[in-house]
């Protein structure tokens, strides 16, 4: 009964971490198309996340990962492993400087998807309460600092670190990485059951015998799917919002200035959009929140794909101007620049689901139960490394056919 996972992004290694708790690892095979392993979302994501910035269908499953996450952290030295760290949420709206023509300091794109609750934290309807920000963050006159996080409840992680450490647990435990690889058919029985996939690897193709494929591709999830099951009318709602961003070290970050935790800072930006900035331990500073909802999907054999100059250098001058000295030189040193494509779904939550064999298309069957099916999970925007833990465990449990660990009723296709 082996298991055929499509896409090792921390969505696809999350669920191969859990899985190999309660079935043979040996019979998990995790797929990947990219040469470079992470190279998507999951390699190049800031790794704030929170445990009750989410409201409606999704917050059972946000509080669920929020958990695990600590709960992880806690049995595998997560501090020292993937930077695991509590973080201090923090809005800066910036005084009649720089960002004063803007509209307002809500981090807009991590909370376009997420009405509600979420919306009015940032919003000002919440009980903020003043803080000084991180010793790193260059103030400037007139600039409104506030925190906006509760104790506890918003965390930092490396993700890259994190993916690297869920998929080295899974394949210590003996679950099998095919990359770069991509399935490229699905086959059945004469009963057309589906009884195996094909492999199309660098040393040419092969078949996997599996009963249960799962699909956790990422902003490629719905033409994975129309690949493998071309008979199906289910279009999957998934589709692609591409970021770019930026890591930097500041001579003004010091371990002992962050001995508290981490920092996320909100803010906003004269040229139109609104940064995001985040602290990690060991001094990495990332930032983000420059993105291009028109940018094509790239073949994830391409990946990783390049940042284009213009967004660089916009994204240089937000970190000159929110880290760098008053003067206005820059002592920031560069250490990595980036462009991704966040998976997002047209209602904004992610989709964790069994696929009827009805919606498979074409006739085609699964056995039911544990013992075989089409499972997607995809979708999760600009909180995926937040959810992943949660969605990893509770897509474990849905393939077990077993009760899940958080309600995810609203989360089908
Ligand atoms: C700039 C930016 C900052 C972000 N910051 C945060 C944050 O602070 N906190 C947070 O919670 N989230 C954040 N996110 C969101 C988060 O990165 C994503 O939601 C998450 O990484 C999605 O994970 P995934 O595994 O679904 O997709 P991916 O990471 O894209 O992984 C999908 C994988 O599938 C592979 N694949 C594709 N097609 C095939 C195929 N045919 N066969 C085999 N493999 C295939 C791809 O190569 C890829 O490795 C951020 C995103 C961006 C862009």
């Amino acid at each position: 009964m082996d298991t055929v996972i499509v896409g090792s992004g921390i969505i696809g290694v999350s669920t191969a971490y859990y899985l190999s708790h309660t079935t043979p690892a040996s019979k998990i095979h995790l797929i990947e198309a990219s040469p470079r392993l992470f190279s998507s979302a999951s390699g190049f994501a800031a790794g704030f996340c929170t445990a009750d910035w989410y409201s409606g269908s999704v917050a059972p499953l946000g509080a669920l990962s929020f958990r695990l996450h600590r709960e992880l952290a806690a049995e595998h030295d997560g501090r020292r492993t993937w930077g695991y760290s509590r973080s201090t949420g923090t809005s800066m709206v910036p005084g009649r400087g720089a960002g004063a023509k803007t509209r307002t300091g809500r981090g807009e794109d991590r909370l376009r998807q997420n009405e509600g609750e979420s919306r009015d934290k940032l919003a000002g309807t919440h009980d903020f309460h003043s803080g000084a920000g991180p010793a790193w963050l260059t103030r400037r006159e007139g600039d409104r600092i506030e925190v906006i996080s509760e104790d506890d409840t918003t965390a930092q992680v490396d993700p890259l670190r994190l993916c690297k450490f869920l998929l080295g647990e899974a394949m210590e435990r003996g679950v099998r990485l095919h990359q770069p690889a991509k399935v490229v058919g699905v086959s059945v029985d004469n009963d057309s059951v589906m009884n195996g996939v094909r492999i199309k690897g660098e040393d040419g193709e092969y078949d996997i015998d599996c009963k249960r494929l799962v699909i956790t591709a990422g902003a490629w999830t719905a033409d994975v799917f129309a690949t493998l099951f071309p008979a199906s009318k289910l279009g999957l709602p998934i589709s692609q919002y591409a970021g770019h961003s930026l890591v930097v070290r500041s001579p003004r970050w010091t371990a002992e200035h962050e001995a508290e935790g981490c920092h996320a800072i909100f803010s906003t930006d004269s040229s139109g959009y609104s940064p995001e900035v985040f602290s990690r331990i060991g001094g990495e500073i990332y930032i983000a929140g420059l993105n291009d909802p028109d940018l094509d999907l790239p073949e994830p054999e391409t990946l990783p794909a390049l940042s284009d100059d213009i967004s660089v250098e916009k994204l240089r001058q937000t970190a000159k101007r929110m880290l760098g000295l008053p003067s206005g030189d820059d002592d920031l040193e560069v250490v990595k620049e980036g462009l991704c494509f966040r998976p997002v779904s047209k209602k904004g939550t992610p989709i964790i689901a069994r696929i009827s064999d009805q919606q498979l298309g074409g006739g085609m069957k699964t056995l039911g139960g544990k013992d075989g099916g089409v499972f997607v999970s995809a979708g999760h925007g600009p909180w995926g490394i937040s959810q992943s833990l949660g969605t990893g465990k509770v897509l474990a449990e849905l393939i077990e056919d077993k009760p899940t660990s958080a309600n995810i009723r609203g989360l089908g296709v």
